[in-house]
Order: structure tokens, then C-alpha cells, then sequence
């Protein structure tokens, strides 16, 4: 058997054998280091008996760690250009089915059904690329797939706003968002050093276990996201000026008051000190004085 495809000589000489060029633009930053694979392999927790998805599994240094582990290995590949080469590295494996398409587009839901009929649960497991992180996580979620955890790597400063609580200054709309629908934890800090070509930025390993119901139960789904997202429009501004300019307008001003008041929300706290209960509450208020 051939060394693992993630280390420094091995990923040189396959770039270099299938004269392959990495692209900026597609977020191709390749692992190069065993260690760090492990280390995300363990922080999902995956079983033999498991499925996992993988986003984007460039020339397949992670793709086989997984495989190794795991009952199956799905992996979401969009440039085409590494398709032959996928073919090429991965070949001592029969576990693996890869996806020539763009995850964004793709029907995973229907994908999961056919591939995954026989694992007990399904992870999604991934080093993202960068410039999409945020859409693939919330396409992930808000689908609602059957997915036990979604584990990945990602830009630090991205997983530490995912994670956060409020009253800090990484708390926003992103955490809400990830953690109604999940437990966000990040596992591991991970230097710059480990990729080639080396990002700019370090990078976190965060897990996010999927919530069998999510965290709080609101009226309606959509209009709740949109009030947090208006509620954090503007971080400078209390809540009351958020939400009379980004989503109830001037006119209907006493509103937004009858609903604070309501929801026991001082008018004049600003977003980032609400907890995400405080916020369905609000939420819940605003829809029933809105019909
Ligand atoms: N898994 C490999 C590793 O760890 O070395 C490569 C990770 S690299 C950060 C991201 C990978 O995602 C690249 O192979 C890139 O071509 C692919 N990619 C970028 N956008 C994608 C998309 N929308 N759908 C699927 N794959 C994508």
C-alpha cells in the first residue's frame, strides 16, 4: 500500500503527476499533515458502522483517513479537474462514492437517501473551502438533513463566532443561527503551517451536533430569523432602532415597543446581550401583534 496521501512528498509528487495547479477560487488550501486529520477524524466520533459526507476532498487526503474509519464516504467535489485524480489516488479503496457536483446545487437530501441506506448514522465531515463556509453550513442545517454532526474545518475567527455567547463581541446572527439548530463546539486550533498553499488566517476545528428539535420553538421559523437578522443590522444600536429601521418601519414604531415591552426586552439593549430564548420571545410577540 502507498503512504498516506497527506504528507508533503506524497501530495508534491501527485499535484506533480497530474500536473495539477491549485485554484485560489475554489478555496484549495490541501491538508498536508496526518496529525491534524486524526484529530478531526476523533472530534466528529464517527463509528465504523457510519456514513459520511465529505465537501470538497481536493485529492483526497482526508477523503481517506475517512474512508479507513468509516462504513461509507460520500464526498461533494466541484472542479473537475480533480475527478481523474480522485480516481487515481483513492483507487485502494472501494467505500467511496465522489459527486461531481457544487454541494450549494446539489440535492443532498435525495443523494443521502439512495447512498446511505445501510449506516447507522450519517456525519458530515470536511476542511471547507473558505470563500463558501458559511452557506454550506447553513445549507446543511436549515434542510434539516438526517445528520448526526457536522464536523469542520474552518477559518478561527468564523468557528469562534459560531460558537459564541452572548454579550461578547463574536455573538451575532451566525451564532444564532447554528446554534438553533445545533451544539456548537470548537475543538481544535490549527496553524496555517499545515496546508499548501498556507491560508492567511488559522484555522478550528468545530463540531456542531445536530439538535433533535431546535433550541427554542418559535411561531414562525422564517420570520424569527428575520428578526434576529434586523436586530443585529446595526450592532452600534439599541434593539428598538433596529428593529423600527430594518424591519417594522417608523410608522409602525409602537409596535416594536408593545413587543419589547411584552417580551420584558429593555428597548434600549442592544442585540448582542439578547440570548437566543430572549429572541424567540421577541419573535413570537412581534407575529402575533403583526397579524
Ligand atoms: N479535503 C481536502 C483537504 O483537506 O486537503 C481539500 C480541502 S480544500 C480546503 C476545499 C475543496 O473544496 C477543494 O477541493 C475545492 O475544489 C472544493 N470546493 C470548493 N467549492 C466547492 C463547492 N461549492 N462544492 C463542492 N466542492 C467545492
Amino acid at each position: 500500500m502507498k503512504k498516506d496521501i497527506a504528507t508533503p512528498a506524497r501530495t508534491k509528487e501527485i499535484l506533480a503527476k497530474h500536473n495539477f495547479h491549485l485554484k485560489k477560487s475554489l478555496g484549495q488550501n490541501f491538508l498536508i499533515d496526518l496529525n491534524i486529520l486524526n484529530g478531526i477524524v476523533d472530534a466528529s466520533g464517527f463509528t465504523e458502522k457510519d456514513g459520511v459526507i465529505e465537501i470538497g476532498p481536493g485529492i483526497g487526503a482526508l477523503t481517506e483517513q475517512l474512508a479507513k474509519k468509516a462504513k461509507k464516504v460520500v464526498a461533494f467535489e466541484i472542479d473537475d479537474r480533480l475527478i481523474p485524480v480522485l480516481e487515481d489516488t483513492l483507487s485502494p479503496y472501494s467505500n467511496i462514492e465522489i459527486i461531481h457536483e457544487d454541494v450549494l446545487k446539489a440535492d443532498v437530501q435525495s443523494i443521502l437517501a439512495s447512498s446511505f441506506n445501510d449506516v447507522e448514522h450519517i456525519h458530515v465531515v470536511a476542511n471547507l473551502p473558505y470563500y463558501v463556509t458559511t452557506p454550506i453550513l447553513m445549507k446543511l442545517l436549515e434542510e434539516r438533513l438526517p445528520l448526526k454532526s457536522i464536523t469542520v474545518m474552518i477559518q478561527a475567527e468564523v468557528a469562534e463566532r459560531i460558537a459564541a455567547v452572548p454579550s461578547t463581541k463574536e455573538y451575532g446572527s451566525l451564532s444564532i443561527a447554528a446554534q438553533y439548530f445545533s451544539e456548537a463546539k470548537k475543538k481544535l486550533h490549527v496553524p496555517a503551517s499545515v496546508f499548501v498553499p498556507q491560508p492567511r488566517v488559522d484555522s478550528a476545528v468545530l463540531k456542531l451536533t445536530i439538535r433533535e428539535r431546535p433550541l427554542v420553538s418559535v411561531k414562525e421559523e422564517a420570520w424569527f430569523f428575520q428578526v434576529f437578522h434586523a436586530c443585529f443590522a446595526n450592532r452600534r444600536k439599541t434593539i428598538m432602532n433596529n428593529l423600527v429601521h430594518n424591519l417594522v418601519g417608523k410608522e409602525k414604531k409602537s409596535l416594536a415597543e408593545e413587543a419589547l415591552h411584552r417580551a420584558d426586552i429593555d428597548p434600549m439593549r442592544r442585540g448582542e446581550t439578547l440570548s437566543i430564548e430572549e429572541f424567540a420571545a421577541l419573535s413570537d410577540e412581534l407575529y402575533d401583534l403583526r397579524n
